[in-house]
């Protein structure tokens, strides 16, 4: 019984390294039904695939009881995914190293499925159902543990030849800076993700007094006015705006979209973005481009996710 297109709804997935989160979602961007698991890796592939399927059979179940038909499933996985599903990389998940996901989703629940970057997925996100609306180019810069990105060119997810393009974390921004687990140095996730902002501070003693700080506590402590912890947040703006201007003379796009938990400080840095992009960029491309915050927060994943299945049915 093949039902309409607006009875089809699509899951969401977003693999972090941690938690599992799944929403079942509406053409619309509405969210119907959601789950989270712990993602528990360390107990290995099988046992990771078994209760990811199972909790996949669930929520089917949940949309049917909804009158919809679950219609596909796309999923976020932080890692070097290529354009065929093949998870070629991924530090947090190293049992899936080499595993094609979506294959192996769609050959056990029966319905079409698509894998993708985690932050390709955020970026997709925004685009449909968030700050990139307005805009048809942006790039969505997800602030993490990490730093990944999602690059839309013509409102379209730029993935590159091989599927692995916009690792925007790793431009070089110091050509002699701290080494970058990617191989490099000087990478810009070493200047301006929640990991280099915790470790800033530590090497800085500003957390001596109340233990170890993590990006929200130096934020926390910028905000109360003290001057180490607004010059780590006046540099983590720096290096971003020193890669964004590159970035911005390179492709002259409307929007960087700034997401994850370093995001929610944006006003503690966005000066000094803007400072670095108005010295560094032609000032076209740089009045043009509109430097904010993301809308959808942790949601942005599994709505990216899940717009990225629709995308199967048409
Ligand atoms: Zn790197």
């Amino acid at each position: 019984m093949q039902g309409t297109l607006a009875d089809s709804v699509c899951l969401g997935v977003d693999v972090g390294g941690t938690n599992l989160r799944c929403a079942v979602v509406a053409p619309d961007g509405t969210i119907l039904v959601r789950q989270s698991l712990a993602t528990d890796i360390g107990s290995g592939r099988d046992a990771f695939l078994e209760r990811l399927f199972s909790l996949m059979t669930t929520l089917k179940r949940a949309a049917e009881a909804k009158g919809k038909r679950l219609s596909a499933i796309g999923l976020g996985v932080p890692g070097l995914c290529s354009n065929d599903g093949v998870l070629r990389s991924s530090v947090n998940l190293l049992p899936l190293e080499g595993l094609n996901l979506a294959q192996a989703v769609s050959s056990v629940i029966g319905i079409p499925a698509v894998a993708l970057n985690d932050a390709n997925t955020s970026a997709v996100g925004e685009q449909r159902f968030g700050a990139g609306r307005p805009f048809a180019s942006s790039l969505m810069v997800t602030l993490g543990t990490g730093v990944g990105a999602g690059l839309i060119l013509d409102g379209r997810l730029w993935t590159g030849i091989d599927g692995v393009a916009a690792e925007f974390g790793h431009l070089t921004v110091e050509p002699e800076g701290r080494p970058c687990g990617c191989g490099n140095r000087g990478c810009l996730e070493q200047y301006a993700s929640a990991s280099a902002i915790a470790a800033r501070a530590s090497s800085t003693g500003i957390d001596a007094a109340g233990g170890k700080l993590d990006a929200a506590g130096v934020a926390a402590l910028a905000r109360a006015g003290n001057p180490e912890a607004l010059a780590i947040f006046d540099q983590v703006g720096s290096y971003l705006g020193i890669a964004i201007a590159g970035v911005v003379n390179l492709l002259n796009l409307e929007a960087v979209i700034l997401g994850g938990g370093v995001a929610e400080s944006l006003d503690l840095f966005e000066h000094s973005i803007a400072a670095e992009i108005r010295q560094r960029a032609f000032p076209i491309p740089a009045e043009r481009v509109r430097v904010l915050k993301g809308e959808l927060g942790d949601d942005a994943g599994v709505l990216g996710a899940a717009a990225t299945a629709f995308a199967l049915l048409t």
